[in-house]
């Protein structure tokens, strides 16, 4: 019930002037978004790499509301990528974008948001990674899968993220599962209307074992999102009847979530990513973790009082 009622209240101007200026404990915010600076996160890099673990970075932000913003947005994800040439760490650690952070909501914004996100898919391929195209709310799909095709065209190897919320996802996932394409499979976490998307939890559960089945026969290399510990075994079923080996597909969960989980997969030989988010606009993604498991509500909520 409070999930959708947190998920409102991240898309709200006035919630998240209150909630950022609130004395939230650096604790509860650090669970989830472990630094503000690249500074802050390349020790972190260095330290899951260590453990075997691949990373992609996502620096926190969107919905921006200036072209100046957008830039901004660019050039951090450069900046970082300048640190982890240093790094040499290829594609160890790719990263994670939000093309709203990249201007797409603004005028103009579907080829503003590409005219950005380019330099940063470049500026990957240059140093041997790759870039994965968040998937935001219904309305900014179509753009979005219309920016992948495109960088596709000069980057292959660019990935982008379905969700199996959303109805028209078993069509884009025939669509996406072919040779060459990297495809990140998702439950979804944004408040989506019933003309659009499954709201039952079984409901969403049952679509993403169809479409992971689609991306586990198909060509292409998935890329399973989830922390759900059904699905992780329902992953490996699948990956063993379609004859996938342990390279050809990966789990990907978020960091500061069932972080054993993550270590326990890598030590049985399978390619694990952690979805590090850092930067101070933390707000929206936050909230989107807050909504997922209301007990991390409670803990915030606690941690508040009692500043
Ligand atoms: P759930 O059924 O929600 O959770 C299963 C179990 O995982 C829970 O019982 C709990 O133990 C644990 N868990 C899950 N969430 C939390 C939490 N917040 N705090 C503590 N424990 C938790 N969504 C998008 O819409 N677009 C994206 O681009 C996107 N990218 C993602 C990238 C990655 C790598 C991952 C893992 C998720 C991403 N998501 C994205 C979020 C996703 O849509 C879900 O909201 C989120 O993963 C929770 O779903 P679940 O599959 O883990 O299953």
């Amino acid at each position: 019930m409070l999930g959708p009622v947190i998920l409102a209240a991240s898309r709200s101007d006035r919630m998240r002037r209150l909630i950022s200026a609130a004395p939230v404990t650096k604790q509860v915010v650090d669970r989830f978004i472990p630094g503000e600076t690249v500074a802050d996160i390349v020790p972190i890099i260095k330290d899951l790499t260590g453990k075997g673990l691949e990373l992609t970075m996502d620096v926190v932000g969107e919905d921006i509301t200036t072209p100046e913003q957008a830039t901004a947005a660019r050039d951090a994800y450069l900046a970082l990528i300048d640190h982890l040439k240093e790094l040499e760490l290829g594609e160890k650690v790719e990263m994670s974008v939000k093309l709203s952070m990249f201007g797409q909501a603004l005028e103009g914004g579907h080829e503003l948001a590409l005219a950005n996100v380019r330099p940063v898919v470049e500026a990957a391929a240059a140093i041997g990674t790759t870039v994965t195209l968040d998937a935001e709310d219904h309305t900014t799909l179509d753009s979005m899968f219309a920016i992948h095709e495109e960088l596709r065209k000069d980057f292959p190897q660019t990935g982008c993220v379905i969700q199996a919320y959303l109805f028209r996802t078993e069509a884009d996932a025939k669509r996406l599962a072919e040779a060459g394409s990297r495809v990140r499979l998702v439950k979804g976490a944004y408040k989506e209307p019933a003309e659009v998307a499954y709201q039952q939890k079984h409901e969403i559960d049952k679509a993403y074992v169809r479409i992971l089945k689609t991306l586990m026969e198909g060509e292409g290399y998935p890329m399973v999102g989830s922390h759900d510990p059904r699905l992780i075994s329902i992953v490996q079923e699948l990956a063993h009847k379609a004859g996938r080996k342990l390279d050809e597909y990966e789990f990907q969960m978020l960091y500061g979530i069932r972080g054993d989980e993550h270590l326990r997969l890598a030590a049985e030989g399978h390619r694990m990513r952690v979805y590090t988010a850092y930067g101070t606009d933390w707000y929206g993604y936050f909230m989107r973790r807050l909504a997922e498991k209301p007990a991390n509500l409670r803990f915030f909520l606690r941690s508040m009082v009692s500043k």
